[in-house]
């Protein structure tokens, strides 16, 4: 990349071309530190659930007369079996997401049904809290997509907004129209996002508290994904946030045209 590249020394100097290279340099230096982090950041969160596994078959063994014992441990192993298997999953399409393939053709995707499916797959882990899901909005818009992307999306932000609820609250998913954009907006009455954390949430591996994201088995991935879901369809995620009244996050995708968005139109210029 070359970009913030000046090359106010005027043409005709060396500085330009030299600057170029220098730059180019700095720029690779970067991205390969981005990238050794990133390694070293995926060898520590494997190497947590590898050693849990690790001391719970350990255990097991010791407890071999203690039917009981056993299966607590075989539960426990079930646990973080599937928290590595979650890590593996997201990890894969984070490098997917990360333009390491070309993105699918961009084709007309129903909103409703994208919430319909993000909804379902988040309802069990919804119900075991005691929370209620509730969908709202414009109903009939459509937008210029990759189905199984925004579903990726709206369930990682309905899964924070249930994970990091508290009590028998309401967690809400509502779209409209805005300015040529869908805006899909999840919100939550949780425990919120501390300011100083909340304009990092979205980087890889980024979790507010390590203790608390833990205990939600969190793996730290799933705002980045949903970052690179809306940046691969030209649109954006925010969040509005205050510490112990909850969160708002908020998806924007392109709509499709107007033909295939009676239902935008009313609303388009709001
Ligand atoms: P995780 O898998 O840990 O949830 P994410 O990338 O999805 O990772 O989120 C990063 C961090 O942002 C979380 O660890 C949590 O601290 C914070 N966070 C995300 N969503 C919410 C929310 N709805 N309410 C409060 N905190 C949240």
């Amino acid at each position: 990349g070359v970009h913030g590249v000046r090359l106010d020394s005027g043409a005709g100097t060396p500085a330009g071309p030299i600057a170029l290279v220098l730059q180019d340099v700095t720029e690779a230096r970067r991205v390969e530190a981005v990238r050794r982090d990133f390694v070293a950041n995926v060898g520590h969160e494997l190497k947590t659930p590898v050693g849990a596994l690790a001391l719970l078959a350990e255990a097991i063994e010791g407890a071999a007369d203690d039917p009981e014992a056993v299966q607590r441990f075989a539960a426990r192993i079930a646990h973080e079996a599937d928290r590595l298997g979650r890590l593996v999953r997201e990890l894969i399409d984070l490098s997917r997401l990360q333009g390491g393939e070309p993105l699918p053709e961009l084709v007309p995707v129903d909103v409703d049904r994208v919430l319909g499916e993000a909804v379902d797959r988040t309802r069990t882990a919804a119900r075991a809290k005691e929370l209620e899901i509730v969908v709202g909005g414009q109903p009939g818009l459509v937008v210029r997509g990759v189905e199984g992307q925004l579903v990726t999306a709206v369930t990682n932000l309905l899964a924070n907004a249930v994970a990091y609820s508290t009590g028998k609250s309401r967690v809400a998913v509502a779209a409209r129209a805005r300015s040529g954009f869908a805006e899909i907006a999840v919100t939550d009455s949780g425990i919120g996002i501390p300011r100083a954390d909340r304009h990092r949430v979205f980087e890889r591996f980024y979790r507010v508290d390590q203790s608390r994201a833990s205990s939600t088995g969190g793996t730290g991935l799933g705002l980045a994904i949903v970052k690179h879901v809306a940046s691969n369809h030209g649109g954006s995620v925010t969040v509005w946030s205050e510490e112990g009244l909850g969160s708002t996050f908020t998806l924007r995708i392109p709509l499709a045209g107007p033909a295939e968005n009676p239902a935008a139109e009313s609303s388009a210029s709001a």
